[in-house]
């Protein structure tokens, strides 16, 4: 019998009413769960979590918080086999790409409960030094991080269903939030899981997490000035939501990660069979074919100096032909299908658009014949990098990435990385000091993340598209203007900074301080 994906609001778990869903097995087509959220009263739900989840995160310490985010990292971990294989029957991932995924959301919580346990058994947080604002000292300022009083609303892509969910709440309950998340339909089993795992395993308060599997319906028509929207998908989503009129009257506080076209960039001094090359050659390759190109942060554009695109042409055309496309389940798979239909047309559609202006080096256009939603990988290179402009302003959501030539300096790189007018991250591969400096100082201001490729750092590099917890997530322009994790800076959304004002004597016996090292200023 397919399985109902059930919601969890209220504290307890109600099966959507009416028109459901279909959840798909990529690999195969068929209908695996349905879901959806009709008859769920989505205020009274967004209500429960305000008045119940809040106050009891609020009660708790950063030290219990930490504690809480630790059993919640290992009561997921305990699952781990289960989410993997639900990641590859509703989502097409190989158990490497299922790993990323729940690894990535079981580590994220562990790093946050460690920084939790830095802060100790406080609950207000110092946002940098104090000031002396009068003539004497005894006019002292100092802000202080306070949790917002709402709720945490998270609305997550397909393409992430653990580690989105785990990457957002941990920073929202360190914070002192109650989260209700809503994963991306298509793939909504994996994330129902989890819940349903926390739940069971009785790690949060009650209130601390709900779930919609389904559409939003009408939530955020019903969210309050203290809430915060943290969305994560299209860009044309996110206009919708962060346009609508109850937001931006309540100024609800909204966060959105979006649509990115990151670069590599090898620079002129990198030798063909050199490390820094091996390193850029593989991160390329990677990002191309992890969840099969579905990553926001995968290399979309491959900047090569026109001596070296030969060179490496050759060599991505040769790494590309050995990875072989697949059912995720088979050992040999190294890409299994793209997530839903949709999908799969969109990739065909958007290559089909950068085709009126670069040729296909590697790979088919047309997706495979089913059943599957089967596409290849797809090296294009572009005809004339100068004048190219679809490459720049349209991402094709799959394992799909274009070759551009520059002239072997950063000017001339930097211009053409500016055209995607914000990115999540760029990587920059050279030993050369002066390249690089140039590079940041003129693509940083587009970017949240830069990510520095060489041969020093070749060995410990997870590569660009592994968005780490302690760095930030999220960049402006095009990427959505948000910004997710970061250590401590990721809390800050949830936060209301204040300033107080009075008899420095008061203001600095009010809270505990925590320990220098991790009261690290959260700068938005
Ligand atoms: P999407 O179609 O925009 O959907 C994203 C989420 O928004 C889903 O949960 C969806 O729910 C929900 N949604 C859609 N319409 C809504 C509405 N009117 N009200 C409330 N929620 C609504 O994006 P996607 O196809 O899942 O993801 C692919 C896109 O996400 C790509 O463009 C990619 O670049 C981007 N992405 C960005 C990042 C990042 O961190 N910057 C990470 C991953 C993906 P339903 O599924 O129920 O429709």
């Amino acid at each position: 019998m397919t399985q109902i994906l059930e919601n969890y609001v209220g504290g307890r778990w109600q099966p959507g009413t009416g028109r459901l869903a279909d959840l798909c097995d990529p690999a195969t087509g068929e209908v695996v769960a349905r879901a959806g959220t009709g008859g769920v009263d989505m205020k009274a739900a967004l209500a429960y979590a305000r008045d119940v989840g809040g106050p009891a995160l609020r009660a708790m310490t950063f030290a219990q918080r930490g504690d809480l985010l630790l059993a919640a990292s290992k009561a997921i971990f305990a699952h781990r086999d289960a989410l993997l294989e639900l990641g590859a029957r509703n989502g097409g991932n190989t158990r490497k790409d299922a790993k990323f995924d729940v690894d990535g959301a079981t580590g994220t919580l562990a790093v946050y409960a460690e920084l939790g346990k830095r802060l100790g058994d406080t609950t207000v947080l110092p946002d940098g030094e104090g000031v002396q604002l009068g003539r004497t000292p005894r006019l002292w300022g100092q802000h202080v991080l306070l949790p917002r009083r709402g709720v945490a609303v998270h609305v997550n892509a397909f393409n992430f269903p653990a580690w989105g969910l785990a990457e957002k709440a941990a920073c929202a309950w360190l914070a002192g939030l109650p989260v209700l998340t809503k994963p991306a339909t298509a793939t909504a089993m994996v994330a129902e899981r989890i819940v349903r795992v926390l739940v069971d395993a009785k790690v949060l308060p009650a209130g601390a997490l709900s779930l919609l599997c389904g559409s939003a319906g009408d939530l955020l028509d019903h969210l309050e000035s203290q809430d915060v929207l943290a969305f994560t998908g299209s860009a044309d989503t996110g206009y919708l939501l962060r346009s609508k009129e109850r937001l931006l009257r309540r100024s609800v506080r909204v966060n959105v990660e979006a649509d990115s076209l990151n670069s590599a960039v090898l620079a002129p001094d990198v030798e063909p069979g050199s490390e820094a090359w091996a390193l850029f050659v593989r991160d390329v390759v990677t990002d191309m074919t992890q969840k099969a190109g579905q990553k926001c942060t995968a290399i979309r554009r491959i900047f090569v100096p026109a001596a070296r695109l030969q060179d490496v042409q050759a060599e991505l055309v040769e790494r590309l032909g050995a990875v072989k496309v697949g059912p995720p389940g088979d050992e040999a798979t190294g890409m299994g299908p793209v997530a839903t239909a949709s999908q799969l047309e969109d990739a065909v559609a958007g290559v089909a658009k950068l085709m009126t202006e670069a040729d296909v080096v590697f790979g088919s256009p047309q997706a495979r014949p089913g059943p599957g939603w089967y596409f290849g990988p797809v090296l294009l290179r572009a005809r004339d990098a100068a004048t190219a402009r679809v490459v720049h302003e349209h991402e094709v959501f799959g394992p799909v990435s274009t070759l551009l030539a520059y002239d072997g300096t950063a000017a001339a790189a930097a211009a053409l990385v500016r055209k995607g007018e914000g990115s999540l991250v760029a990587s920059v591969y050279s030993e050369s000091r002066d390249f690089v400096r140039d590079m940041v100082v003129e693509i940083g201001p587009w970017h949240g993340r830069l990510y520095l490729g060489s041969a020093a750092m070749a060995p410990l590099s997870p590569g660009p598209g592994t968005a780490l917890p302690l760095t930030v997530h999220g960049g402006p322009g095009r990427a959505g203007g948000g910004e997710e994790l970061g250590g401590l800076r990721g809390l800050s959304l949830y936060q209301q900074r204040v300033a107080l004002e009075g008899d420095r004597a008061l203001v600095e016996k009010l809270f505990p301080t925590p320990a220098p090292a991790a009261a690290t200023p959260s700068a938005r």
